[in-house]
């Protein structure tokens, strides 16, 4: 009676361990899928440009005698070589944010400092495409963490907002301190008047390599990794990244990181006095 008692408490663990142990493979399963995915993914979009530039170099070898083929061919490799470094560059930059913790050297980054070097990263862009860049709400505002990782954050967000709007609109940014329950939080929002990110999409822009429109990404100089990158830096830091958009009128991506307050800065430039 007893034996059959302690089976009948025993079985439903037993069950739930299996369970639990089906569900660490299946987790484990899923990881090994998404580490292959990758590398396939990578190996893919480096063969891309090494095949077009390999095919250019044959080109301008066979048109030697045509001075204006082998101008156009030579600008089409420039083109090719730059997205490969691009694509190379963000590959390091998304390595380091998901193996670096970026809080061992963290520090009180100022906010109208990150605005204005993404601003500028994208000075050209914009100008070419005559969209006005804005920021507001940015002076007296720190927020905690790795100087370099927040300002690709940043940067990427304002990128992308420059690439995927028309010409002649308008890229805001706009920061704010809000009240968190663990704290106060800094928001950072990126707004623009561009094509906008339908639902099914919203879900799957974060993931390395996803692109709504491959060609267009790639036109613009994108990886598919830019997205990617923010999350990670924003997790790490114990923030997040959210998006809003409406197909055709725009989005906005709101960055939430956690603030460097006064205190913590005064205690940090000054130990002796606290
Ligand atoms: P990419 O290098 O292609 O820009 P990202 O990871 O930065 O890669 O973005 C992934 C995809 O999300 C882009 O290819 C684009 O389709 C979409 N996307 C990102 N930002 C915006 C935006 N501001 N407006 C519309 N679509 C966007």
């Amino acid at each position: 009676g007893e034996a059959l008692a302690v089976s009948a408490r025993v079985a439903p663990l037993g069950s739930r361990l299996v369970l639990l142990l089906v569900e660490d493979l299946t987790e484990a399963r899923r990881i090994e899928a998404v580490r292959r995915d990758f590398v396939a993914n990578v190996s893919h979009e480096l063969k891309t440009p090494v095949g077009a530039l390999s095919l250019l170099s044959e080109a301008v070898m066979d048109a030697s005698d045509d001075p204006e083929a082998v101008e156009r061919f030579a600008g089409r490799m420039q083109i090719e070589a730059t997205r490969l470094t691009n694509l190379v560059q963000e590959l390091i930059d998304l390595s380091r944010v998901q193996n670096d913790d970026p809080l061992e050297d963290a520090e009180p980054v100022r906010v109208d400092e990150l605005v204005a070097e993404a601003i500028d990263r994208c000075r050209h862009q914009a100008g070419t495409k005559q969209i006005t860049m804005a920021a507001g709400g940015t002076a007296d505002l720190h927020v905690w963490g790795n100087r370099s990782q927040l300002a690709a954050a940043l940067g990427n967000l304002v990128e992308n907002a420059v690439n995927y709007s028309p010409a002649r609109t308008r890229v805001g940014i706009a920061a704010r301190r809000v009240s968190g329950s663990g704290g106060d939080i800094i928001e950072v929002a990126v707004t623009d008047q561009g094509i906008g990110i339908s639902d099914k999409d919203k879900e799957r822009i974060f993931e390395r390599f996803y692109r709504v429109d491959p060609a267009r990404s790639r036109a613009t100089g994108g990886t598919g990794l830019g997205l990617a990158i923010v999350k990670h830096v924003a997790a790490s830091h114990g923030g997040e990244v959210t998006v809003w958009s409406s197909e055709g009128q725009g989005s906005t991506f709101t960055l939430r990181l956690p603030e460097a307050g006064l205190a913590r800065d005064r205690a940090h430039q000054h130990p002796a006095l606290d």
